[in-house]
């Protein structure tokens, strides 16, 4: 299959930017002192590897590997690795800080860290994938240990690259080593839940937040952009609850149908079809991907790319209800437009924290040598999505600001309150 390229972003803000202007506002409304905002803004450690791989074709390739971690003040740094061709420094700096405050909002014990190499994994085959995933794990062997920085599955990336992550640094220190990486097949040491996860958490997200709101999940109407692991069983888990998903996006388009798009036949012709929904004829395919935005619904869930919604479309927005499913998909500069037309936004730190929530239970596992069921991971899971919900939905109205900020406001004070007990400098 021909690799679709992203279309260019015109308004795109640098991602690490966004997420400072952010954490400038929240660090502001909690009188933060300036030696730890200090500390906070910048990122502990980044770590930038060159990796030649041998292709099929016999050439040498060189690719770049970098893992940045932003904070482990509060634990080990936790974060997915995304196989992207837009794969930035700055995007994985920003992607890292977001990771320790999405452990923090949800208080696990856990700092933020995430990595990233710029490949086109669509158009590398399996075996030119495994021996970059075995090369990164090699070159960051040092960096990424079970008490030390555990990676997990992330854009492009999933149980495969796992498996293979797992598998090179058990090699290295010469004993299976389950525990360095979450996210891995169930034989492996993967936890039961895992891979629905994050959608899990972001149909629990929206369903307290469409409590909040007074909207009625049966026959709400939702339209979810991209159709990846978190976009897809999001969708999959509030169908199951009543509302009509009218429509969901990929690489190849949108479609739409107002009647309501059955998940279980969109997913089944997505995984027959080269993981893509051209050609579904369960909908209609849309002009442009991007109004799927601007659907009247009650609920966007985007759960594809950063920056996404923007200052130039923002206003075009019909929900009433945005749940972040991906990481950043709205620019801060869309933040003001989207507050001003009242549209609520349970945000990505909160509303996609249910995967690393899971992955912590896999960890726990891993270390324990013991498996929970199914039931017992999700109503774990649940409880913590529900109460961090919650918690962040309380401070929004003690402080009067947006659940962004709120948000922002509890991972802050949690990761302060450490910095003043455990000193140190
Ligand atoms: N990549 C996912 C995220 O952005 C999961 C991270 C993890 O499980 O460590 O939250």
């Amino acid at each position: 299959m021909a690799y679709i390229e992203p279309a260019p972003i015109k308004d795109k803000e640098n991602p690490f930017e966004s997420m400072m202007s952010r954490f400038h506002i929240a660090a502001k409304h909690l009188g933060l002192n300036e030696e730890v905002y200090n500390v906070l803004k910048t990122p502990d450690k980044q770590v930038i590897v060159s990796l030649p791989i041998t292709m099929d074709d016999g050439s040498i390739q060189v690719f770049e590997g970098i893992r940045v971690i932003h904070n482990n003040i509060l634990g080990p740094s936790k974060g997915g690795i995304r196989y992207d061709l837009n794969v930035t420094l700055d995007e994985v700096k920003a992607l890292a800080a977001w990771m320790t405050w999405k452990c923090a909002v949800v208080d696990i014990p856990y700092g933020g860290g995430k990595g990233g190499i710029r490949c086109n994994p669509r158009a590398m085959s399996s075996g030119e994938i495994e021996r970059l995933t075995r090369a990164y794990a090699t070159a960051m062997k040092d960096v990424f240990g079970p008490d030390t920085d555990i990676p997990a599955p992330d854009m492009g990336t999933g149980q495969r690259e796992m498996a293979w992550l797992m598998d090179q640094i058990s090699r290295s220190r010469g004993v299976t080593t389950s525990g360095v990486v979450t996210g891995k097949p169930l034989v492996l040491g993967g936890s039961l839940g895992r891979l629905e996860a994050t959608g899990r958490g972001v149909m629990v997200s929206t369903l307290s937040a469409m409590q909040k709101l007074k909207i009625n999940p049966y026959n709400a109407k939702i339209s979810v952009q991209g159709f990846g692991n978190v976009g897809s069983y999001a969708a999959l888990l509030l169908e199951e609850r009543g509302s009509k998903i009218v429509a969901i996006s990929d690489i190849t388009g949108a479609y739409y149908n107002e009647k309501g798009i059955s998940m279980k036949e969109a997913m089944a012709y997505r995984d027959e079809n080269k993981g893509t929904l051209e050609g579904f004829e369960g909908a209609e395919k849309m002009d442009s991907g991007d109004n799927l935005l601007f659907l009247d619904v009650d609920v966007l869930i985007p759960a594809a790319l950063e920056d996404v919604i923007t200052m130039y479309n923002a206003d075009k927005i019909k929900a009433k209800l945005i749940v972040e499913g991906a990481n950043g998909p709205t620019s801060a500069k869309a933040d003001d437009i989207i507050n001003e037309k009242g549209i609520t936004v349970v945000p990505d730190i909160l509303a996609n924290a249910g995967g690393v929530t899971v992955s912590y239970f896999e960890w726990v596992q891993n270390r324990l040598g013991y498996k929970w069921t199914r039931d017992r991971v999700n109503r774990r899971s649940d409880r913590i999505m529900k109460s961090s919900f919650d918690v962040v939905y309380e401070t929004a109205l003690k402080y009067n600001v947006s659940m962004r900020i709120a948000a922002y406001i509890v991972a802050i004070d949690k990761v302060a309150s450490a910095y003043k007990y455990r000193g140190g400098f």
